[in-house]
């Protein structure tokens, strides 16, 4: 049966390209350009998400928020089948992934949050993290899909688990890529080499993913967005709306969390003063003016 996938940007369309290797697959996105890329990168696609969903046994979603999950998953409900899988791939708040858990199974469709971590260098080699949150039955029904697109799932709980494992580690991912700016900004002003910087804690204590995969300074370590003019990637303003997901969370729950704050007000002034379509990783030219305003 075919699997319908809706949502072809900077993530869906690696992973749909690599689900294609083994299933047949669908695909729609809103975004003409986005279907442009899709069609050339061999993906059958559908111009009305109707149509695409129609006579689907998987339905995949890699979508930007709550919202359009939300609106996506209402029409295609009215569409598909019952015995259809629903597997929502997006990063959304936790009390919409719940509900829509929730309106799903009103109509008999079982559904998995998935979302993913691994950036779109991991969605193009099939290495992604897959966190799952549903029934135990429904994410084994899921897991032949998602292992075509990634490395590890992880069952992490009922409906909308998937969505807190994924918050927690974004906040985590946010702070970091702050912390490795402040070290290059620093290490630039004291006079110290940027590949000493990278040879040594890529290989140290300090050593994480925003530093050793994604280097937030061009010429660096492997290639990433700092190679590219800082082109996503992973939008700065994507980045902000998961450590704003983390702060309600953590603010309801009565969680400290004061370094994940602060790590939301950087990215927000940053997406304020218009940077919200450039990489995260971007924030490293941001925290070069303040260290220039506060020298002054
Ligand atoms: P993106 O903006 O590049 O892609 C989203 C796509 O969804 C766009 O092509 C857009 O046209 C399409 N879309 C929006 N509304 C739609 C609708 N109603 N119907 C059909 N298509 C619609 O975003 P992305 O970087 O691919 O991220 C997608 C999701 O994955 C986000 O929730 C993001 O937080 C998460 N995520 C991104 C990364 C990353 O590195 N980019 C990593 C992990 C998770």
């Amino acid at each position: 049966m075919k699997t319908a996938f809706i949502g072809l940007g900077n993530m869906g369309l690696p992973m749909a390209v690599n689900l294609t290797k083994t299933f047949d697959v669908i695909g729609f996105d809103l975004s003409e350009k986005a279907l442009l890329s899709a069609v050339a990168q061999g993906i059958r696609c559908s111009n009305s998400i109707a149509s695409a969903v129609n006579g689907a046994g998987t339905v995949i979603t890699m979508l930007p928020d709550g919202k359009s999950v939300k609106s996506v998953l209402a029409e295609i409900s009215q569409t598909v089948e019952q015995e259809t899988l629903i597997i929502d791939c997006s990063t959304i708040d936790i009390a919409t992934a719940r509900e829509v858990h929730d309106d799903m199974s009103k109509r008999g469709l079982q559904m998995v949050d998935a979302p993913v971590s691994g950036g779109t260098a991991g969605a193009a080699a099939a290495t992604l993290t897959f966190m799952c949150g549903g029934e135990p039955s429904a994410i084994e029904r899921a897991r032949p899909l998602l292992e075509s697109m990634g490395k590890r799932i992880v069952p992490c709980g009922p409906a909308g688990a998937g969505q807190a494992a994924k918050m927690c580690n974004n906040m985590i991912l946010g702070v970091s890529m702050i912390a490795v700016c402040e070290a290059f900004t620093l290490a630039d002003k004291i006079g110290l080499d940027r590949q000493a910087v990278f040879d040594v804690v890529s290989t140290s204590s300090g050593s994480c993913w925003s530093m050793n995969t994604y280097c937030p300074v061009p010429g660096i370590g492997p290639k990433s967005p700092a190679d590219n003019d800082y082109k996503p990637g992973f939008a700065a303003a994507l980045m902000l709306k998961d450590l704003t997901l983390s702060q309600d969370a953590a603010q309801a729950a009565h969680a400290a969390t004061p370094l994940g704050a602060h790590a939301q007000s950087l990215y927000k002034s940053f997406v304020e003063q218009g940077h919200g379509a450039e990489d995260f990783s971007a924030i490293i030219k941001a925290l070069a003016v303040v260290k220039r305003e506060r020298a002054a």
